[in-house]
C-alpha cells in the first residue's frame, strides 16, 4: 500500500539549531550503517524509515560503504525514496559521506578530489538523487593536504550536489583548521559527526569547545557504543545481535569487559524509570552543544523505545554524579 506519512509527525520530536546555522536537526537521527545492507531484510529497513519519519526522524545519514557490501545500504534507501519517501524528500535532510575503501586504486579511498566528487556522484547515482543535503569528509586524510579535501568539499557544494559540508573523524586542532579553510572558500562547516557516548568521550577533551566557538553543529555517532549500552548484552550475546554477527565492528570479546559498568548504569536507568538505552541517549542530548544523536536500530520497537528517551530529559545532580562514578570506576 502506498504509504502517507502521519499527520502529526511533526508534533513530538524537537529540531535543534545546527550550531549557529538555520539549518535544524532532529534531536534524534537515524544512521543506516548496519541493517540496511544487502545481507539484511529489506522490508525491515525499510519499516524503519517510514516508523521513524512518522515519528519526526528527518535526517537520514548513509556512507558510500554502508552494506555490506559496501554500496547496498545507499541503493536500499534509493528504493525506500522511490517506494515511500520521494514525495517527501524537501522534508528531509539525506547525508553521504567518502573517506573510507570503497574501490580499488589510488583514488578509492581517502581525501583527494578525485575520490570525495567520484563518491559523490557514484552516491547519488545509487540513492537515485539530484543532491544530498550534508555531504562529509568521512574522516582525515594524512597524505592529502586539507584544503584539497576542503576544496573537494565546497566544490561539491557549489555544483548543487550537496546542500552543505561536514567532517567527521577529525581531531579538534584539525576541526578548527578545517572549519578556517572552509570559512575562506565560502561554504562554511555545518556539521561535525564524531563518535561520543558515555563509553567514548574523547570529544569533551577540546573538540566540543571548537564546535561551539566555530558555530558547527555536533552529531555524535554511535551513542550507545553499538548496542553496548543498552539492556541487550546483560545476560550475554544474544542471537541475531550486533556481537553475534560475523561481519561488522562490535566484536564478542568487546562485550564482557564493558559489562559490570552496563549493569550498574542499568540500575540508574530503572530508577529513572527509563531504559537503559534511552538514558545514553538523552545524556548525550543535556549538552546544548550536541544537535542530534545518530542512532541505528535493528527494529521499528528499538526504534519506538529510542525516541520514547525525550519524555524524560532531565538528569538530577545526584544521577549525574553517579553516572560519573560508574563511568570513572
Ligand atoms: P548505536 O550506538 O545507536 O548502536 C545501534 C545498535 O544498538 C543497534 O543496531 C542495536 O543493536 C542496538 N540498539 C539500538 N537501540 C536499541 C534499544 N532501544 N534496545 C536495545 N538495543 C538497541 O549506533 P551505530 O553504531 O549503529 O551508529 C549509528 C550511526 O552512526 C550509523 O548508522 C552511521 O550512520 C553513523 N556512524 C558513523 C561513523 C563515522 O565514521 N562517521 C562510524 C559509525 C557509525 P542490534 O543490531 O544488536 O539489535
Amino acid at each position: 500500500m502506498q504509504y502517507l506519512a502521519d499527520d502529526n509527525r511533526y508534533s513530538e520530536m524537537p529540531y535543534h539549531k545546527c550550531g549557529k546555522w538555520g539549518l535544524k536537526l532532529p534531536a534524534i537521527s537515524l544512521g543506516l550503517w548496519h541493517n540496511f545492507g544487502g545481507v539484511d531484510v529489506f522490508e525491515n529497513g525499510r519499516a524503519m524509515c517510514r516508523r521513524a519519519f512518522d515519528l519526526g526522524i528527518t535526517h537520514f545519514d548513509l556512507a558510500n560503504n554502508y552494506g555490506p557490501p559496501p554500496g547496498s545500504a545507499e541503493e536500499n534507501f534509493g528504493k525506500i525514496m522511490q517506494l515511500d519517501l520521494a514525495p517527501y524528500r524537501d522534508e528531509l535532510i539525506i547525508s553521504t559521506k567518502a573517506g573510507y575503501l570503497m574501490w580499488p586504486g589510488p583514488y578509492g579511498e581517502w581525501g583527494s578530489r578525485k575520490n570525495l566528487l567520484s563518491s559523490l556522484n557514484q552516491s547519488l547515482k545509487r540513492m537515485n538523487l539530484d543532491y544530498v543535503d550534508i555531504f562529509y569528509s568521512h574522516r582525515p586524510d594524512p597524505d592529502t593536504p586539507l584544503e584539497e579535501t576542503m576544496m573537494a568539499l565546497d566544490q561539491a557544494v557549489r555544483q548543487g550536489k550537496a546542500l552543505y559540508a561536514g567532517i567527521s573523524n577529525y581531531p579538534a586542532e584539525m576541526a578548527a583548521k578545517a572549519s578556517k579553510i572552509l570559512k575562506e572558500l565560502g561554504t562554511p562547516c555545518l556539521i561535525h559527526q564524531p563518535k561520543y557516548s558515555m563509553f567514548e568521550r574523547w570529544v569533551e577533551g577540546g573538540l566540543l569547545d571548537v564546535l561551539e566557538k566555530e558555530g558547527i553543529g555536533c552529531i555524535p555517532f554511535s551513542p550507545l557504543a553499538q548496542g553496548l549500552l543498552t539492556n541487550k548484552y546483560l545476560n550475554g550475546i544474544p542471537e541475531g545481535s550486533r556481537a553475534a554477527k560475523s561481519w561488522g565492528f562490535l566484536k564478542p570479546d568487546q562485550v564482557a569487559p564493558a559489562i559490570e559498568k552496563v549493569k550498574k548504569l542499568n540500575e540508574i536507568a530503572l530508577q529513572r524509570e527509563q531504559t537503559l538505552a534511552q538514558m545514553a541517549l538523552v545524556w548525550l542530548l543535556k549538552d546544548s552543544r550536541v544537535t542530534s544523536v545518530l542512532i541505528g536500530a535493528s527494529s521499528v520497537p528499538q526504534l519506538d523505545d529510542n525516541v520514547a528517551a525525550l519524555k524524560n530529559m532531565k538528569f538530577s545532580l545526584e544521577e549525574l554524579q553517579a553516572i560519573e562514578m560508574i563511568l570513572s570506576d
